[in-house]
């Protein structure tokens, strides 16, 4: 059940039950005076009869006595509804009644008793068989007393009115509490429920993510007003703090943003410099064991003859010594560029470490790196190194070059680089500024190079 529901039950079902109650204790005002009311009415007629009946009484005229009863019955009978009148003699004696019946008759209830007895009027109010009713008795006095007039008036007229008033009580107390019942339903509606279901709109669409959505004006009552507003304040506090979240969050994921790209060219340069050697700028120990097993796989695949040279400055160690090792570097540096220089861009050369080299040349047979690998002597040995003439053998900075080839000589990358390691180190021992190729023979060393070093 709906609020105004409960509440339109309460308020109805309490105006009905005051209202009745108030009801109830009127209709039985109403009621006593409408007894009384026949009381007082009876009791008149009694004393009326009392009158000439005392005359009768005094002069023992019984049928008198009958005719005044039968007159007073018929005329006061119509409108005061009198069952029976009777006049006893002073023994108690019926003398005369409007019931033939009763004549002679000695009534012995108590109420007659008593009222023989009395001096005074008196009434009692019975209610049996018969139905309900009134007996009256007035003592009979002219000077003497001369006997009690006793009667019984009907009370169902004024029963039969007092139950007509309590119904008109009820019916009005249910038409009162739903008239109002109706009045407060609408009052409720105007006051209260109608702001509240705009409230409860509004919240709703906030939530649904409506931010802009507010109370609209106009509300009734000087509370509703003030919650609407309270309530638009409110709304509006959240609408703002939603958008200061909103731009803050916006604006940390542009920094994260820059800071993730700052990160990733950083990384990226982390990577090159972790496979770039930082004397000669070629490719450092690490990337050239990553490129060689790599291009070994892929000659393997192509089936293509791939070619390794490894090249080592000769008496390096008395060119530092003499020199010191700047100087060094800087013949490591250029023999580098050199290199760089005679190649082909597809070949991959990189400092292998030290002052040793190693040039992994693509898709070329042994007799073509043989040539290649004298091509590189050849280019160093024929440039001016400083001070070169002062230290070195043969007054000249020269290299040796060992050579194997795959499939020819090795079958995976550890097999080459071991056979051309061999071939370097029979150069160096057939007298160095020279090329060997995997396989050759040591010849006696000689004070020169297979080049142009006789
Ligand atoms: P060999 O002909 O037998 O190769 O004689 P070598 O003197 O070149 O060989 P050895 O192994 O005796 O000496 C190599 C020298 O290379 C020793 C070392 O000081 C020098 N060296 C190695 N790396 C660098 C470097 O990065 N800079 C300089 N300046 N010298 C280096
Ligand atoms: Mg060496
Ligand atoms: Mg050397």
């Amino acid at each position: 059940m709906g609020l105004r529901a409960r509440v339109i039950v309460l308020v109805v079902g309490l105006v009905a039950i005051v209202h009745m109650a108030w009801g109830v204790s009127d209709v039985q005002d109403d009621a006593r005076l409408l007894r009384s009311e026949a009381e007082r009415r009876g009791m008149e007629v009694l004393r009326a009869l009392s009158i000439p009946c005392s005359v009768s009484l005094a002069n023992r005229e019984i049928e008198t006595l009958d005719a005044v009863l039968a007159r007073f019955a018929e005329e006061e009978g119509r409108d005061l509804d009198v069952l029976w009148i009777g006049i006893l003699d002073t023994q108690g004696v019926v003398v005369a009644h409007t019931d033939p019946l009763q004549f002679g008759r000695r009534p012995s209830d108590p109420f007659t008793a008593r009222a023989l007895a009395a001096d005074r009027p008196s009434s009692l109010e019975v209610d049996d068989v018969h139905g309900p009713r009134l007996l009256l008795t007035m003592p009979i006095v002219s000077g003497l007393r001369w006997g009690t007039a006793t009667a019984a008036i009907s009370l169902r007229g004024v029963e039969a009115r007092i139950e007509r008033n309590r119904g008109r009580a009820l019916v009005l107390s249910i038409v009162l509490a739903l008239s109002l019942g109706a009045v407060l339903a609408l009052l409720l509606g105007r006051l209260v429920l109608e702001p509240m279901r705009l409230l409860t709109d509004t919240a709703r669409r906030i939530s649904d993510g409506e931010l802009g959505a507010r109370v609209p004006e106009g509300a009734r009552g000087e509370e509703m007003v003030l919650l609407g507003r309270v309530f638009n304040e409110m709304a509006e506090e959240i609408q703002g703090q939603t958008a200061r979240l909103e731009k803050l969050v916006a604006d940390r994921t542009r920094e994260l943003e820059a800071a993730n790209s700052e990160l990733g060219s950083a990384v990226a340069e982390l990577e090159r410099l972790a496979r770039t050697d930082g004397l000669t700028g070629l490719r450092n120990h690490r990337a050239f064991q990553e490129a060689l097993s790599f291009e070994v796989r892929r000659a393997g695949r192509l089936k293509q003859p791939l070619s390794l040279l490894m090249v080592d400055v000769d008496h390096f160690k008395t060119y530092n010594d003499a020199h010191g090792h700047p100087a060094g570097d800087h013949v490591l540096k250029r023999v580098a560029h050199i290199f760089t220089e005679t190649l082909r861009s597809i070949d991959l050369v990189a400092r292998y470490g030290g002052e040793e080299f190693a040039v992994l040349l693509l898709d070329t047979s042994t007799a073509a790196a043989q040539s290649v690998g004298d091509k590189l002597r050849q280019a160093v040995r024929s440039y001016d190194f400083p001070m070169a003439g002062d230290s070195q053998e043969r007054g000249r900075i020269t290299v040796s070059v060992g050579v194997a080839t795959l499939p020819g000589h090795a079958d995976d990358a550890a097999d080459l680089l071991e056979r051309a390691d061999a071939a370097l180190y029979v150069a160096k021992r057939s007298g160095r500024d020279r090329v060997c190729v995997h396989g050759d023979p040591e010849e006696p060393e000689t004070t020169g190079g297979t080049g142009d070093h006789s």
